[in-house]
């Protein structure tokens, strides 16, 4: 078993499809472990990304995700971080395949609806970031 961090982004929530992205989070086999709605502040964000800090996208991304309310998730699977990343489809919308995440829910690259994440190493910080070790 594998855990992995995931979101449904702000403009997931505000459009109302929080409920059918958990459904076919659930569909598709994962365990919820944990689920939160929060509201991050523009300095949480940055936190967050802060992978990305140096990048042209970075003020905006920040923005985004502080923009309204969005769910934190931890989810756990055979190979879930690999397997979720699949589920989501490509970071563009445009490029995601028929029936993931992204492609069914997401506007553009900005607002693309969910996250989640690459590697284990990002699945651990994301993880510890949002959740305390009591709450999985
Ligand atoms: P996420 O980390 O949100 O799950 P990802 O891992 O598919 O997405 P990253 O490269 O980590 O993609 O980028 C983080 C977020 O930054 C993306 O979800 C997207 O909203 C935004 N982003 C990435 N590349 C661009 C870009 N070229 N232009 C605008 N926004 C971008
Ligand atoms: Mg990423």
């Amino acid at each position: 078993m594998q855990r992995t961090f995931a979101i449904i982004k702000p403009d997931a929530v505000k459009k109302g499809v929080s409920g059918q992205i958990l459904a076919r989070i659930e569909g598709a086999g994962f365990t919820v472990r944990g689920m939160r709605m929060i509201h991050m502040s523009k300095g949480e964000a940055e936190g967050f990304y802060h992978v990305h800090s140096a990048r042209p996208f970075f003020g905006g991304l920040t923005d985004f995700m502080s923009s309204g309310p969005c769910v934190v998730l931890c989810l756990e699977a055979p190979d879930a971080i690999k397997q979720w990343r699949d589920l989501m489809g490509a970071t563009d919308p445009a490029k995601a395949e028929a029936g993931t995440m992204r492609k069914d829910f997401g506007a553009s690259i900005d607002n693309n609806a969910t996250h989640g994440s690459d590697a284990p190493e990002t699945a651990a910080f994301e993880l510890g970031y949002f959740f305390r070790g009591m709450e999985l």
